[in-house]
């Protein structure tokens, strides 16, 4: 079985064109919340550069994210995101 393909290497572009939902497709992996619960479409964080949010909650799994930085994942609290 090959390597799932890390999240990050798509872009919100292709995701969004191929419609992904990274719940069912586990070929490519996913950041995830509070809960543990992977995260259907994370790609929308990053997007929102500049936007005036600062934190809030992923729409999609209600993780708290940061507004311009990629999702956060809490699958290890106890390091930050690779
Ligand atoms: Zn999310």
């Amino acid at each position: 079985m090959p390597e799932p393909r890390p999240w990050t290497d798509i872009t919100p572009e292709e995701a969004a064109a191929q419609k992904l939902n990274l719940v069912v497709d586990l070929t490519i992996t996913a950041p995830l919340n509070e809960e543990g619960e992977r995260c259907p479409w994370p790609w929308e964080p990053q997007q929102l550069v500049g936007a005036p949010l600062g934190q809030y909650h992923c729409p999609y799994c209600g993780a708290m994210v940061m507004a311009g930085m990629p999702h956060l994942d809490y699958a290890d609290d106890t390091a930050p995101a690779a």
